[in-house]
């Protein structure tokens, strides 16, 4: 439901942000940029956004 995209945080680290549902724009209100490359792929998760992802799914 919720598409996972790596992009660079506020720091510039590559993470694992969370898509809304639309897939427009990540939970934690960073921009989605389409010339940002899949490659660098990342262990790490924005927090902003899996908190934000949480609630999402505890509230249904
Ligand atoms: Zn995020």
């Amino acid at each position: 439901m919720h598409e996972m995209w790596c992009g660079a945080d506020t720091s510039g680290e590559p993470v694992w942000h969370v898509l809304t549902a639309d897939k427009a724009s990540t939970l934690c209100g960073v921009e989605k940029r389409e010339d940002a490359r899949r490659q660098h792929a990342t262990d790490r998760h924005c927090f902003p956004c899996m908190k934000t992802f949480q609630t999402v799914v505890e509230s249904r």
